[in-house]
């Protein structure tokens, strides 16, 4: 509308008398509301015109309510470029109507041009603009209306409140929050949202916990801001209560909780929610597809994340991406390779996603020359310019074949700035190669340029020790502790009776650790007799060769597997979540658990999955 010539042409007419109704155009109004398609406003828009009551300001403004309102915006505004003088309620009415759609522009022309007809603006005309601007503009309005005397009306506030919340400004947010007489449920929800968006999630529980009434959508603003910010815990603890509090969960909510579900691996709750979701005829549509499979396979249910990915009839690339993600996670790269294949007859493009899901697949298989394949093909093919995560995916799988130079040499190559976490693959690499001087230049390298992060601190330490090296391990553990760098706690979780219950390493807290703990011990002596002994080579010198076994002993999920051997029947399948890369001594001893106990056991740990059975692992020890 910004070009047209509309309020030049503007017929001048003589201003509306809304004196002397008939009959007639009361029941025309009436008529109006109970419209419920265009045709119908078109047949009373001619019974208007035809019996001359066309400058009927009431009828004008119905029609033009009622084309907008059944989202017939082009017809709504011809009528209002049509009517000689409108008043407040029509420019308001149209402002409205632009606003709602996010058109603000229009909107704020429309609102200039108010002005200038001398038509002053009322509260509704300012909550309408506020409804689709931006902070900056939100800002200038907010001192019209203080001129003007409307900053206390509730419409107004609420409005304000909105646009600060969106623009982040928590300050100015809290300010009209905190003085606010009379707090409506849309302005503490502006308020909620606003502390979530920024992490100040504990603000956030406060309000959330203090509020009388709250409806489905504080309900997921507050679940989904747990999620975002990595409290999947809290997420799930919140949805319990929600649903306590018998409020009717809907798709947002649906989506987060399946997303927290995934993080933790609770796959209970997450088959709770999709039969939930199958009771309460929560149309399945792709998105909630995309996060049934992307929970199925972060909870290790490949078989569910297959039959949701194949019921859903309409597939965008988005849920392709999530089945190949998981068939990769999983190291099943012959069925990530043919979802590829499939996607691509289909006539879909890959994306960027595409291919670090079949180049993990590589990865985690060994497979090196398809990897430069998919590699190649992204980049020549597709067009499609590899980012700092397909290096990464591709450093992790030549760096695990042993082909280091070449690793290294693709980092120096690479047009994009390397990050931490790829040198740390290859660093990794390097430790589990036995190659220690390319290992130590590079440590020396990352230290020099300031791009040492702790786990290349934890790296140099690991790797002198495994060379026997104390004392460079000495001199590296004295520049941890100066720099305050500890390892990363492990921590481990098993979700029995839809509880997630988490261990770290030597873990005391769980109230059945006297079990526990006794069970572990069985568990030591059954392995001995299997012929184990631990591999102590990686735990420090200054600890004495029996609290070396301990240290190894006491790994989180050895605590995790021994919780789950005495909560689950025999026979069940364990599930554990591990945040760390699993280490040798632990894979070691879960094939042997599996084969003494006859368990399967599912193992997620920081890079992918490991499923033991019958002493054997799926990783084939390639990890
Ligand atoms: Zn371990
Ligand atoms: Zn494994």
């Amino acid at each position: 509308m910004s070009n047209s010539p509309l309020f030049t042409s503007q017929p001048s007419r003589p201003p509306t008398n809304h004196h002397g109704f008939h009959v007639l155009p009361d029941k025309l109004a009436l008529l109006l509301d109970k419209c419920r398609n265009l045709n119908q406003i078109l047949q009373i828009h001619a019974v208007i015109l035809r019996h001359g009551h066309e400058n009927s300001s009431i009828l004008n403004f119905k029609l033009q309510k009622s084309y907008s309102s059944l989202g017939h915006l082009d017809h709504s505004f011809t009528l209002f470029k049509r009517t000689s003088n409108p008043d407040v309620f029509l420019y308001t009415s149209i402002i409205n109507a632009h606003s709602s759609r996010g058109l603000k522009f229009q909107a704020f022309e429309l609102f200039v041009h108010m002005l200038i007809q001398g038509v002053e603006p009322n509260a509704f005309t300012f909550s309408s603009l506020l409804k689709s601007c931006l902070i900056k503009d939100g800002i200038l309005l907010h001192s019209q209306v203080t001129k003007l005397g409307l900053d206390e009306n509730l419409f107004v506030r609420t409005g304000l409140l909105d646009v600060y919340a969106k623009g982040c400004d928590v300050e100015s947010a809290r300010q009209l929050f905190d003085t606010m007489l009379d707090r409506s449920l849309v302005a503490s929800t502006a308020m909620l949202t606003c502390y979530v968006k920024h992490g100040c999630l504990d603000d956030a529980r406060l309000l959330f916990d203090g509020l009388e009434e709250k409806d489905v959508v504080c309900w997921n603003v507050m679940i989904d801001g747990y999620t975002q910010y990595g409290k999947p815990n809290d997420a799930l603890m919140l949805f319990e209560q929600m649903l306590k509090a018998k409020l009717k969960p809907n798709e947002i909510t649906v989506l987060s909780v399946l997303s927290s579900c995934g993080l933790l691996g609770a796959l209970e709750l997450g088959k709770w929610v999709h039969s939930y979701i199958v009771n309460n005829k929560i149309r399945l549509n792709v998105h909630l597809g995309t996060a049934l499979v992307d929970m199925y396979a972060k909870c290790g249910s490949l078989e569910d994340a297959r039959l949701v990915f194949d019921g859903i009839t309409r597939k965008d690339i988005v849920i392709w991406n999530s089945m190949i993600v998981g068939y990769a996670m999983h190291g099943f790269s012959e069925e990530a390779f043919h979802l590829f294949d499939e996607l691509c007859k289909m006539g879909l493009h890959p994306t960027d996603i595409t291919f670090i899901g079949v180049l993990n697949a590589c990865a985690h298989a060994g497979l090196v020359s398809e990897g430069k394949k998919f590699f190649g093909l992204m980049k020549n093919q597709y067009n499609l310019k590899p980012k700092v995560e397909h290096y990464g995916c591709m450093v992790n799988l030549l760096g695990r074949a042993g082909h280091l130079e070449e690793a290294y040499e693709l980092i120096k190559g690479m047009d994009v700035e390397p990050d931490s976490v790829l040198w740390g693959t290859l660093l990794s690499a390097c430790y589990l190669h036995n190659k220690f001087s390319l290992g130590e230049e590079i440590g020396m390298f990352l230290i020099d340029k300031n791009l040492a992060s702790d786990g290349t601190y934890v790296l140099l330490s690991n790797m002198y020790a495994k060379e026997g090296n104390w004392d460079n391990v000495a001199k590296t553990r004295a520049i941890m502790k100066k720099k305050g760098i500890q390892k990363e706690p492990g921590c481990s979780s098993i979700e029995i009776n839809n509880k997630v219950h988490e261990f770290i390493a030597g873990d005391r807290n769980h109230p059945k650790t006297k079990t526990i703990y006794k069970k572990l011990e069985e568990m030591n002596r059954l392995l001995k007799d299997h012929g184990y002994s631990p591999q102590t080579e990686t735990v420090l010198r200054d600890v004495e060769e029996k609290k070396k076994e301990q240290c190894l002993g006491v790994h989180s999920e050895r605590l995790a597997i021994a919780f789950g051997l005495i909560s689950t029947s025999p026979g069940c399948t364990i599930k554990i979540v591990k945040n760390l890369r699993v280490c040798t001594d632990c894979h070691t001893v879960t094939k042997l658990i599996s084969k003494i106990t006859g368990r399967r056991i599912v193992v997620r740990d920081r890079n992918r999955f490991h499923h033991f059975e019958d002493g054997v692992c799926s990783c084939g020890d390639y990890w």
